[in-house]
């Protein structure tokens, strides 16, 4: 696997990363993969594909409750991924990391649980700029317990406007639930002024990690957030797997959610008790390759360092800024002052999927749609966007092929 130190001011060699991932050597439509949809799910690297494989071949048996050997040795793999996340966002405790499919089921699990202690006329606030992750849970809670959504506005950069933010925060304010990172336009938000406005006025905070826990540092201690949420597949990890960090005294106080087995401690038909934490929050068999997977995916990201992977695709965000907006009649959705390497953009009237179809015939992956961001698109006017997105492994050789698809896509379409 490729090393590169965080410490040492690393010369990123993308071409040694690219080598860990076996997929990027696929042709499409005969042509070089230039895979530019990394913030709708991330490649494998070979680490992580071997962790499972090996899983599956040597140690898999049901979890917790065996006494033999093969299904302790499927615990402590399971129970020591727990371990490798809570080291990873530095929890107090590994009572505090409970395993879900992804995000939406994280957020799902606390909308369904803390959210029972809402009552009428009680606030959450949101940004303009959630995915529908972090939209319709709340939507459903306001609906079943009468308290009310509120939206922080953003500017016509895409950038959230923090003095309408701070008028709608009031004591009837119960959560901020807002994401690191919008996934459509790529804005990094200030996450340390939100959380300190939200706890000045007694809010809990929720953060939407799903597109910054590969590209930044999330301390949970350092952040004082209650509850964070992401999904392993944009980790560099498998699907089907994720996690819901919440702060321990918060969890103590909350119902259960899903029953079933491993959430209990017993059952009888007149009284059931429950289980400790985390597994309270875990009925039924858990994805246990999955979070092998999500730790082999940890140690990957750690071993080539955030901070350096950040710096790299920085680096592509700026060339391919610059690239693009030399090309007549694209317009760059989202031009926040900080973002992470996301560019979405409309090309001329030509609809985002036909473009999206071009650029498929040329080897080029991009997203194309509302990116699960359909107030976003409103906002902008636009019906959908084209998404281009960075990772690890991204290089200035996809960024060539992107402009030259378009170049193409213009031809077709002029
Ligand atoms: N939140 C954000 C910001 C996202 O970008 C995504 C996925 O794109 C999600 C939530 C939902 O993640 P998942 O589908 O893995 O649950």
């Amino acid at each position: 696997m490729t090393v590169i130190s965080e410490t040492s001011s690393p010369v990123y060699d993308v071409s040694r990363v690219r080598a860990d991932f076996p997929i990027l050597a696929e042709r499409i439509h005969g042509k070089r993969l230039a895979f530019l949809d990394t913030a709708a799910s991330s490649q494998r690297p070979l680490s992580v594909i071997e962790a499972v494989n090996d899983y599956e071949r040597h140690h898999h048996a049901n979890i917790h409750r065996g006494v033999y050997q093969l299904s302790q040795r499927a615990t402590d793999r399971f129970e020591g991924s727990r371990e490798r996340v809570r080291e990873f966002l530095n929890a107090r405790s590994e009572r505090e990391i409970i395993f879900t499919r992804g995000t939406t089921e994280a957020i799902n699990l606390v909308a369904n649980t803390w959210g029972q202690s809402l009552k009428p006329g009680d606030e959450i606030l949101i940004t303009w700029m959630e995915h529908h992750a972090n939209i319709v849970p709340w939507q459903m809670l306001c609906e079943r317990t009468g308290a009310l959504l509120k939206v922080i506005p953003m500017t016509r950069r895409g950038e959230l406007d923090m003095d309408a933010f701070e008028q709608l925060l009031s004591p009837r304010t119960r959560l901020l639930a807002c994401t690191a990172v919008s996934n459509a336009l790529g804005t990094v938000l200030p996450l340390p002024t939100l959380i300190a406005a939200a706890r000045r006025h007694g809010a809990l905070v929720l953060v939407d990690a799903a597109q910054a826990v590969a590209h930044q540092r999330l301390d949970v201690q350092t952040l004082d957030c209650d509850f964070l949420a992401f999904s392993g597949h944009k980790l560099y990890g498998p699907t089907g797997i994720g996690v819901l960090y919440a702060r321990e005294a918060i969890l103590r106080t909350l119902p259960p959610w899903q029953g079933g087995g491993d959430m209990i401690l017993t059952v009888s038909f007149t009284k059931t008790t429950y289980n400790d934490l985390p597994y309270r929050f875990e009925a039924g068999t858990p994805n246990i390759s999955g979070a092998v997977g999500l730790a082999a995916a940890i140690d990957y990201l750690l071993t080539l360092g955030i901070e350096a992977v950040a710096h790299h695709e920085h680096q592509l965000l700026e060339h391919a800024t610059e690239r693009l907006q030399r090309i007549e009649g694209l317009t760059i959705i989202g031009e926040a002052a900080h973002k992470t390497g996301v560019i979405s953009f409309t090309l001329e009237d030509i609809h985002p999927h036909d473009l999206g179809t071009i650029l498929d015939s040329e080897g080029v992956a991009v997203r194309t749609g509302h990116h699960c961001a359909m107030p976003v698109m409103e906002f902008f006017d636009v019906p959908a966007t084209a998404r281009a997105s960075f990772g690890c492994y991204s290089c200035n050789e996809d960024i060539d092929q992107l402009i030259g698809a378009l170049g193409r896509a213009r031809e077709v379409f002029g």
